[in-house]
Order: structure tokens, then C-alpha cells, then sequence
């Protein structure tokens, strides 16, 4: 997706609608910083206001994305480039997603592990130990939830049976046995319980 280009064909379609960037943004409830990013190639609309501004526009959704009104000769063409488009943009922040969690999860264990080895090899009363390593346990069992969350929501899980790729909830992904991000889990499709891969790639 050229940004720029999208950017271009926002504010023309706006000047053809006869608002201004403020105009546009009040009746989007955003900023017109906001429009002005869109219309300079700077950022994209998010998806959660794509189909509204669409509307103002008198424009599909499609159009927007490709950044010219598409025709119908060219249509099913410009929608796959479109759509393989956004698949490759959400790998990409599921990759990056991804190496944040690994990240978060060492930085996360390191008070367990430094209270771990105080706790071994300072000599003080047990108690105290007991005290140290727990406290070292903190800060995993805070993020504990928000790994597995990512873990949950980044790319997909591939059952092993019949190579069903999906999302799966929270709860099998917070419950489920785990070897690094392969984990054992029920196949929402063919019910099999196996060891699931983490993929990125749905195909
Ligand atoms: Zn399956």
C-alpha cells in the first residue's frame, strides 16, 4: 500500500466533499492533526475508523486502500493486492510482537533468578529466603498475563492432525502445557489434543 498516494487521494476526496481538514476530523470525533497525518502519507487511518471515513468520502474501503476509486474491470486484482498487503503487515507486528514477549519474559525472570541465587548463597535464616525468592517471583507473575496474551493473539496455533490454523482463547493458551511457544491443546476443529506450533503465516 503506497501511503502517500492514499494520502493524496484522502484529501482530494475531501476538497471534493467540500471539507476542511477540521470539518473532516469533527465529524470522524478526531483531531485534524490526525487527517493531516493521513493526507501527507504519515501514518494510515486505523481500521476502527476506516468504514466511517469511507462513508464521508463516498468511497469503498477498497478505494481507500489501493488510494484511487478502482474500477470494476481491475477490482478482484486491486482487493487481493490489498488484502496480501495487510497479511503481511500484521506478520510483521506479529513478529514484533513476538520478540517483545520473548524480551519482556527474560527481563521479567531476572529478579527470580538474582533471588534464586541470593537465596542459595547468602547465608541468612530461611525465612528470609523464602521472602527473597518470592519476591523475586513479582514481576513474572505480573506479566505472566500479558505474554500469554500476545502469545495468544500473535499469529496462529497449527494442530499437527489436520493443519488447522486459528486463534485460540485465552483460556486453552493460559491452562495449556507448554515446550518454549508449542503447547498442548484441543484442535477446535478436528478435536484432537496434540502439540500445537506457534505459525505466523495463516496459508
Ligand atoms: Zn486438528
Amino acid at each position: 500500500m503506497n501511503q502517500v498516494k492514499i494520502g493524496r487521494f484522502i484529501a482530494e476526496r475531501r476538497k471534493n466533499a467540500n471539507l476542511t481538514q477540521m470539518q473532516l476530523a469533527e465529524k470522524l470525533n478526531i483531531t485534524d492533526r490526525a487527517v493531516s497525518k493521513w493526507e501527507t502519507g504519515k501514518s494510515l487511518p486505523d481500521a476502527s475508523i476506516m468504514l466511517e471515513l469511507c462513508d464521508v468520502l463516498k468511497i469503498t474501503v477498497n478505494d481507500l486502500l489501493s488510494g484511487e476509486i478502482v474500477t470494476m474491470d481491475n477490482y478482484s486484482k486491486e482487493t487481493e493486492t490489498n488484502l496480501l498487503e495487510i497479511l503481511k503487515q500484521k506478520q510483521e507486528a506479529d513478529k514484533r510482537l513476538l520478540r517483545m514477549e520473548f524480551l519482556a519474559g527474560i527481563m521479567a525472570s531476572i529478579p527470580l533468578a538474582i533471588g534464586i541465587v541470593i537465596g542459595l548463597f547468602v547465608p541468612m535464616e530461611e525465612w528470609k529466603q523464602v521472602v527473597i525468592v518470592l519476591s523475586g517471583m513479582v514481576p513474572l507473575l505480573v506479566a505472566i498475563p500479558f505474554l500469554l496474551r500476545i502469545e495468544q493473539v500473535a499469529g496462529f496455533y497449527e494442530c499437527r492432525h489436520c493443519h488447522h490454523q486459528y486463534v485460540p482463547e485465552y483460556k486453552s493458551v493460559f491452562i495449556a502445557p507448554h515446550i518454549g511457544r508449542t503447547r498442548y491443546m484441543k484442535c477446535p476443529q478436528c478435536k484432537k489434543v496434540s502439540w500445537q506450533k506457534k505459525v505466523l503465516s495463516k496459508d
